[in-house]
């Protein structure tokens, strides 16, 4: 007997996002969280990639854009070293918005416990076994130990996943001695800041405005005229290895600036600390039976700014296929199907952000020259393009089987459509996350195909300027699971879809 359909260890931006995805194809999750709040740790400053895109085909991408705390950025992207810089695209490949985790976090726990997902905070799992029929887990909950069972665990338990442990599961790869420490602080009055922006430091003399290189690190200002609040910055190597979610400290930001720079810094007060080093390791599987690895679990860059997008579009892919194997329906190997599709797109991620390790790091001629030619490089409108689909990781085409028609594994374009009932769009379309047979060549023979698996896939029939198929069929995650070619013979694109609907969503309805 199981208490619920998936559990999922963590409440962090996939547990919640995976939960949320979950509600909507009708399952329920139960998301275990040791903390006993939501957490206020300044992690992430904001959220970009394709996860946007997603965010708006489920008709949410308003809400998130209400909660940032700015103005979206003029799209210019740090990488390694250098930065891409899309201000002159009239249509950049890469989007960006400011949403402070913990403001993350929050829209993420509303729209899962709106959709009904019962999320228990204080509660740390110290255990999990699973057989052929199920996962139980062991809890520590406020009201003492428990145990619970599901057909599915999901571990979206973060970079220290136990869960991870506990399936076997291999975590390769590399960690990099840098440690970054980022603050917004406020100086005493006894420190001046200077109309360039260095600082005036009683005892130590002046600290020149942007950035310090120093034989035992990198140090930065931020500031304003006039005002004392100031961003500070720092790399050093170090052999520590720092817990995430170990808070930093004041002391512990003057004692890095002390070891950099050689002075020591008074501050008054912070009103944002964070350290973070950076690491390239990956799963090796990400499920082993009936235990499944998401997010920063699954996967770790050496590079900001792209794991967030990485873990969402994770929980994204799992959902509806765990989904369709707790209703029944799951065709042979579609669960196997989120390892292949999601380890691939990780494995994307790790190789820019290790290339950004090799652009950033030295500070020899070769390393300039090598930044250099990159930049060079980026000021062309083709390679930047490329640059900023693979950060956002809108290049990536999931294998998928069968010959394959140009769009099949990628990511659907939000056509405008204009149906009988008037105009909508693919986006529209996907808000209720159900695949979607889309006849854009009005094509009986494809419909007619389709409606025998009408309780599971959507049959829409529209015209679209530009058509890039006679037909789409677009699974929940809004990849393209096949697409009938321009103008081809009817019925001969029959058996093909046939096929990609047994293969993505099993047998026909009865
Ligand atoms: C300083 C800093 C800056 C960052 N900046 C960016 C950025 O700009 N862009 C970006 O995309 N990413 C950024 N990141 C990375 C981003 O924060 C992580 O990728 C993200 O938090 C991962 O989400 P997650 O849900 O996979 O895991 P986490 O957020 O780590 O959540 C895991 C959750 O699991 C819970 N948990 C763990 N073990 C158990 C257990 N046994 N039982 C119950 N609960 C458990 C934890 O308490 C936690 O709440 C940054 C990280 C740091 C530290």
């Amino acid at each position: 007997m199981t208490n619920a359909d998936v559990i999922i260890v963590g409440a962090g931006p996939a547990g919640l996002m995976l939960a949320a995805e979950l509600r909507l194809a009708g399952v329920r999750p139960l998301v275990l969280e040791r903390q006993p709040q939501r957490r206020n740790t300044p992690k992430a400053g904001g959220l970009g990639g394709q996860i946007l895109e997603l965010l708006r085909y489920r008709g949410l991408l308003e809400r998130f854009e209400a909660a940032c705390t700015g103005p979206v950025p003029a799209p210019r992207f740090p990488f390694g070293g250098v930065h891409l810089d899309f201000t002159q695209l009239t249509d950049p490949p890469l989007h960006a918005l400011p949403l402070p985790q913990p403001q993350l976090e929050q829209l993420l726990d509303e729209r899962a416990s709106e959709l009904g997902a019962d999320i228990r905070r204080g509660h740390q799992v110290t255990g999990a076994v699973q057989d052929e029929a199920a996962v139980t887990v062991d809890v520590q909950g406020p009201d003492g130990p428990y145990q619970v069972s599901a057909r599915y665990l999901v571990g979206c338990d973060g970079a220290r996943s136990r869960v991870r442990d506990w399936a076997g599961i291999g975590f390769p790869g590399t960690v990099y001695p840098e440690v970054n420490r980022l603050a917004q602080v406020t100086l005493p009055d006894t420190v001046t800041v200077l109309g360039d922006g260095g600082l005036d430091v009683p005892g130590a003399g002046t600290v020149q405005a942007g950035f310090t290189r120093t034989d035992h690190g990198l140090f930065g200002i931020g500031s304003s005229p006039g005002s004392q609040v100031v961003s500070l910055y720092t790399i050093e190597d170090e052999s520590t290895e720092y817990d995430d979610d170990t808070p930093m400290t004041i002391t512990e930001l003057q004692d890095s600036i002390r070891r950099v720079l050689g002075v020591t810094l008074p501050v008054k007060e912070a009103s944002r600390l964070s350290r973070f080093t950076f690491k390239a390791r990956q799963a090796d599987r990400y499920r082993n039976g009936r235990i499944l690895l998401a997010g920063d679990a699954a996967h770790l860059f050496p590079a900001t700014g792209v794991a967030l997008n990485a873990g969402m579009l994770d929980a994204v892919n799992l959902a509806w296929k765990l989904a369709a194997d707790v209703h029944g329906r799951a065709p042979a190997d579609l669960l196997d199907t989120y390892h292949d599709e999601r380890h691939l797109a990780g494995a994307r991620t790790t190789l820019h952000t290790r290339a950004q390790v090799a652009l950033r790091r030295g500070h020899d001629p070769a390393a300039e020259a090598l930044r250099q030619v990159f930049q060079e490089l980026l000021a062309d409108e083709q390679p930047l393009r490329r640059m900023g689909a693979l950060v956002a990781g809108t290049d990536i085409r999931y294998p998928m089987p069968g010959t394959g028609h140009p769009l099949t594994g990628t990511f659907a374009p939000d056509l405008t459509l204009h149906t009988d009932q008037g105009t909508t769009s693919v986006a529209d379309l996907m808000h209720t996350a159900r695949p979607i047979l889309l006849d854009l060549a009005g094509r009986p023979d494809l419909r007619q195909t389709a409606r025998d698996w009408r309780d599971h896939v959507d049959v829409h029939t529209a015209k679209t300027d530009d058509r890039p198929a006679d037909a789409l069929l677009i699974r929940p995650d809004a990849h393209i699971a096949w697409a009938a070619g321009l103008d081809e013979p009817a019925d001969s694109a029959m058996p093909p879809l046939r096929e990609a609907l047994s293969a993505w969503f099993g047998t026909p309805s009865a």
